[in-house]
């Protein structure tokens, strides 16, 4: 239903300027309150003022706990190679098509207000508003993760954010989680954290990694695990942690104005989207788990594929509504992408819709940037609940009735019956690091083979971590700090113990 006031024109003003309370009534002073008298108390009558103030008061929805602070724009994404030998995703079903999208960047555990340049890992979701419903890629700036147990997230988050009682950021909460033995999966996560790529100098100089193991299917029903890269078309580029420390007193927006700034200019940042793939037997022959969110496949092994580009060509016009209000989550996808048994993904399956449901309400698919457009949105038997603003399907009975005839799609794929085929007993499993080194390889490959061939990267990971660790009160945790890293390479262990040591004899303690 359109609002009537757009057909009114009063005085020459623009039709749907004249202003009016929420339920329509004509406004007619602005700042006017009535009063008992020029200057007595005022009238609870009042329902203008009242409409205002109580209004002011819930403008704010609750933010997100972890990613709260982000900026967003829209887009699309454009098939330039053909990949429907691995999916059958209409949105790849030919080259040269556009699919509208928005994506949402963001850092993981500041406030929604808090500085853009800090060191934490970005988000990079992006929503695609495909013909067969929204697919949600909810992606991180960083290839892997801390974790591979879901039921460790809060717990690690809360150690990333504020100290319960000084409200502050913390770094013996930091390190005691990250070096308890059965953490120090995070490893090679920290290693891309506190390298120069944990703090990248804008949204656009920065890439997308699925992180977890996808399985998309093509219409023949064959299947492969998925890993999905999406390399910035700008270029890395990044700040060193003494100019991000200066910046964020500066401008703490930078990136976002930088993303929304460059957009309006008709700089449209972009994005190459390649794909890694891997069979079902070549994962049996992995020395790590395909399941396994603290690991890369190694590009060599598995080379990247190219598929398309997502460029963002589209600001906002109203922030709280399509990006505040954007609500992204990896269970929304479309047929022939599915999650893999990857545990940490198979939690984000159920948090972040409930995320959403939190937050937004129940019916956060009805606020427009959620909305499947092209798709439309019909089930009876979803109805009510708060904020219910699409008509809530008028009459149509709530139940399947069996005096109406509903379609109901078949499978377009050949159901995959020998496949996966888990059994076993529902047994307790926490996935702990290993006492031998394998979750320390690829965080020393890392070092030794990537950041070697970047001239001074290997003395800044060290750098970086000192001065965030010599923040520790307690020395016994420095300590740890140090033989964790150790594990990595010995040189790096050794950098960081003496650049520690140096500033535990100085008084001036780079704060977090
Ligand atoms: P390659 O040796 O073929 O390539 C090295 C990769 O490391 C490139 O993707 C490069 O990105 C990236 N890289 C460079 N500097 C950093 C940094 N400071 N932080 C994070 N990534 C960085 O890769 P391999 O597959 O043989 O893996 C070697 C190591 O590279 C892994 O142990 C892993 O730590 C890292 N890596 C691997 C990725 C993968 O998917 N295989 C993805 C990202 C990192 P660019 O091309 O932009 O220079």
């Amino acid at each position: 239903m359109s609002c009537p006031m757009k057909d009114f024109d009063i005085n020459g003003v623009r039709k749907d300027r004249v202003v009016t309370t929420s339920n329509g009534y004509q406004l007619n002073a602005p700042f006017a309150t009535q009063r008992i008298g020029e200057h007595g108390p005022l009238l609870l009558q009042d329902n203008a003022l009242l409409d205002n103030l109580a209004h002011f008061n819930r403008e704010r929805i609750p933010e997100r706990n972890p990613h709260a602070h982000g900026s967003g724009a829209f887009g699309y994404f454009e098939v330039t190679h053909d990949i429907t030998d691995i999916c059958g995703s209409a949105m790849f079903d030919t080259i040269g098509k556009k699919t509208k999208c928005v994506t949402r960047f963001s850092t993981v555990g500041g406030e929604k207000g808090s500085a853009d340049t800090v060191r934490d890992p970005r988000g990079f979701a992006t929503k695609f508003y495909t013909e067969e419903g929204n697919l949600d890629w909810v992606y991180n700036a960083t290839p892997i993760f801390f974790i591979r147990d879901p039921s460790k997230f809060p717990a690690f988050i809360h150690t990333q954010k504020r100290n319960p009682q000084t409200n502050l950021k913390d770094a013996d909460m930091f390190w005691d989680f990250l070096t308890t033995p059965s953490n120090q999966v995070a490893i090679h996560q920290l290693c891309i954290l506190f390298s120069d790529r944990g703090i990248p100098k804008s949204y656009r100089n920065m890439d997308g990694f699925s992180g977890h193991a996808y399985k998309w299917s093509n219409k023949k029903g064959e299947w492969h695990y998925v890993q999905v890269h999406l390399k910035t078309d700008q270029g890395i580029k990044c700040y060193t942690s003494e100019e991000a420390a200066i910046i964020a007193g500066r401008d703490p927006d930078i990136c976002h104005r930088d993303l929304f700034e460059n957009i309006e200019k008709g700089n449209a940042p972009s994005w190459t989207v390649y794909i890694q793939t891997m069979t079902e037997e070549e994962s049996k022959h992995l020395p790590f788990s395909v399941f396994d969110l603290t690991k890369v496949w190694p590009k060599a092994q598995f080379p990247l594929r190219p598929v398309g580009k997502l460029v963002l060509n589209e600001n906002p016009q109203n922030f709280f509504a399509q990006i505040e209000q954007a609500a992204f989550a990896p269970s929304n996808t479309v047929p022939y992408q599915e999650a893999s048994a990857d545990p940490v993904l198979q939690g984000r399956l159920f948090a972040y819709a409930d995320a959403q449901r939190h937050r937004i309400g129940p019916n956060y698919n009805q606020v427009p940037v959620n909305c499947p457009l092209s798709k439309g949105f019909f089930n009876p038997l979803i109805r009510d609940g708060a904020m219910n603003v699409n008509g809530n399907f008028g009459s149509e009975s709530n139940y399947y009735n069996t005096n109406s005839k509903y379609e109901f799609l078949e499978q377009s794929r050949p159901i995959q019956e020998h496949q996966e085929i888990w059994n076993g007993p529902a047994v307790p499993y926490e996935w702990v690091t290993s006492s031998g080194d394998i979750d320390f390889i690829q965080a020393t490959t890392l070092y030794r083979k990537v950041l070697s061939k970047q001239d001074g990267a290997q003395a800044r990971l060290a750098h970086n971590v000192a001065i965030h660790a010599a923040n520790c009160k307690s020395t016994d945790l420095q300590k740890k700090v140090v033989d964790m890293f150790s594990r990595v390479d010995e040189q790096l262990g050794n950098d960081i113990r003496t650049e520690i040591s140096a500033i535990n004899s100085s008084n001036g303690k780079p704060k977090l």
